[in-house]
């Protein structure tokens, strides 16, 4: 009898630092997301230091289908064009598609006009619309209110549904446009007074109390989160939410598989 085990469905967390201090300093790595999803490769806001996470763990660039910009700040952009020559392997085998929102792409653009020519294409994120890259799909359902064009991503496999809620300050809004098993939420800070474009630990209990899902990782941490120990924040949602809350950490890989059990 053959195993018909199912292609594996992985995120790998290159980085969990967020915003200035944390990604200046490297108090955390800042390297993004990188989903292998059936062996459909995509990397997901590449900040500072990217290439260096991603080859440190034998991620191969040359293999990335796709790179997914939330928008074009630094801690989400910054290792683009490097990731692009990587995945097209210096322009000799061109290859791959960037979307990006239109603020990432337009005056002053967070990728260099000679390497978008090494790419199959370049495609503007833009809010309710959907996109498909191997055998995933996706959708950007609202623009965040954030300092420049934000989108979140609602991801759909052939097994799971998965939503990244990028940087974005609370609104209503931001929980009837994602749903998932699994949720993936960028929680800068610690308390929800202050008067940063960002979500906070409240925002995220809301969030996952809303929503429900069976699995929610907290990551894309700011110095007060970080301060506060994410581990036993995560601990404290689990038991006040219901869902099984993890903090992630630099180099975690989470097997989308996780979701399947119970
Ligand atoms: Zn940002």
């Amino acid at each position: 009898m053959e195993d018909k085990k199912p292609p594996a469905e992985t995120i790998t967390f290159l980085g969990t630092a967020g915003a200035r201090i944390m990604v200046a300093n490297q108090i955390l790595a800042s390297g993004g997301l990188w989903l292998n999803l059936s062996g459909t490769e995509i990397l997901l806001d590449p900040g500072p230091g990217t290439i260096v996470q991603a080859t440190k763990r034998k991620l191969r660039a040359e293999k990335l289908s796709a790179i997914i910009l939330s928008h074009r700040h630094l801690d989400h952009s910054a290792d683009t064009n490097i990731m692009v020559e990587a995945m097209t392997q210096g322009g000799f085998k061109r290859h791959g598609w960037l979307f990006a929102p239109a603020d990432a792409l337009g005056s002053e653009p967070v990728i260099f006009s000679y390497l978008r020519d090494y790419l199959e294409g370049v495609e503007v994120l833009q809010e309710g619309k959907a996109y498909s890259v191997g055998n995933v799909s996706f959708t950007t359902p609202v623009r965040h209110i954030h300092q420049v064009e934000t989108y979140g991503i609602l991801f759909r496999t052939s097994g799971h549904t998965f939503s990244y809620i990028a940087d974005s300050r609370y609104f209503d809004g931001l929980c009837k446009s994602y749903s998932g098993e699994l949720l993936i939420i960028n929680v800068v800070r610690l308390e929800a007074n202050h008067p940063f474009d960002h979500l906070s630990v409240p925002d995220a209990e809301n969030i996952i109390k809303e929503l429900k899902p069976k699995v929610a990782i907290l990551t894309h941490f700011g110095r007060t989160v970080w301060r506060a120990k994410p581990w036993e924040i995560a601990q404290g949602l689990s038991e006040k939410t219901g869902s099984r809350v993890i903090a992630a950490r630099d180099g975690m890989k989470f097997d989308l598989a996780q979701l399947d059990s119970n």
